[in-house]
């Protein structure tokens, strides 16, 4: 094992849907000089490369299922073994719970847990205030950005669509869903004292601004990880 670098650099970044992980999360992690994972782009990855565990991913995927925990998880390993992430990762949205927690760290030590703090009703906003386009795939939010005509497209005037999953019901069964699987997965990493809540509220560019603050913050505590 090396030792620690001298600022966090195994980074995971959890929150519920619509705080801005992702955005977030590749913006740091281009900062870092670390590869940005998130589960499904790794597993495309996978899938486009070939690899054995690629080929397993992908039948489950033509199937139209989920892939397994186990699975994701030795895709992770496999990428976590990469030269580019000697120095260091962003994880962003995984893991989502407990189980996953105790198999990433299995693999991985982790230099600290930021956890994107929003409230409910702001995320609702976000969340169900998000249109697409379904010919470029530009996203636009009713509230934080609005086409320049009402339900039309800037790009080339398409009707824009409501996802599915960000209508009002689905977003409601969506943060209920990251609430229990998450609650458990914050108090692991707590008393690991990994933890760093971040203000997530605001423009992205306030949001990096905080972020980096903390990222540059010596840790808090360095507790066992061991589980
Ligand atoms: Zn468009």
């Amino acid at each position: 094992m090396t030792a620690p670098a001298a600022s966090a650099r195994r980074l995971v970044f959890l929150g519920p849907p619509g705080a801005g992980k992702g955005t977030q999360a590749a913006i740091v992690a281009a900062e870092l000089g670390v590869p940005h994972l998130s589960t499904g782009d790794m597993l495309r990855a996978a899938v486009r490369e070939g690899t054995e565990l690629g080929k397993a991913a992908d039948a489950h995927m033509r199937a139209g299922g989920l892939v397994p925990d186990a699975l994701v998880l030795e895709i992770l390993g496999e990428r976590l073994r990469k030269p580019d992430a000697a120095t260091g990762f962003v994880l962003d949205g995984f893991p989502r719970n407990l189980a996953q927690a105790k198999e990433l760290a299995r693999r991985s030590p982790l230099d600290a847990v930021l956890w994107f703090e929003l409230p409910r009703p702001v995320l609702v906003e976000r969340l169900t205030g998000r249109r697409v386009c379904p010919t470029c795939g530009t996203v636009y939010n009713v509230t934080s950005r609005p086409p320049r005509v009402e339900g039309r497209c800037d790009r080339e005037g398409a009707a824009l669509d409501q996802r599915p999953d960000d209508r009002p019901d689905a977003v409601g069964v969506r943060l209920r869903v990251y609430a229990e699987q998450t609650a458990p997965l914050l108090e692991h990493y707590r008393s690991a004292g990994l933890l760093r809540p971040l203000d997530a509220a605001g423009s992205p560019g306030d949001v990096t601004e905080r972020l980096r603050r903390l990222l540059a913050a010596p840790p808090a505590r360095r507790a066992s990880q061991g589980l």
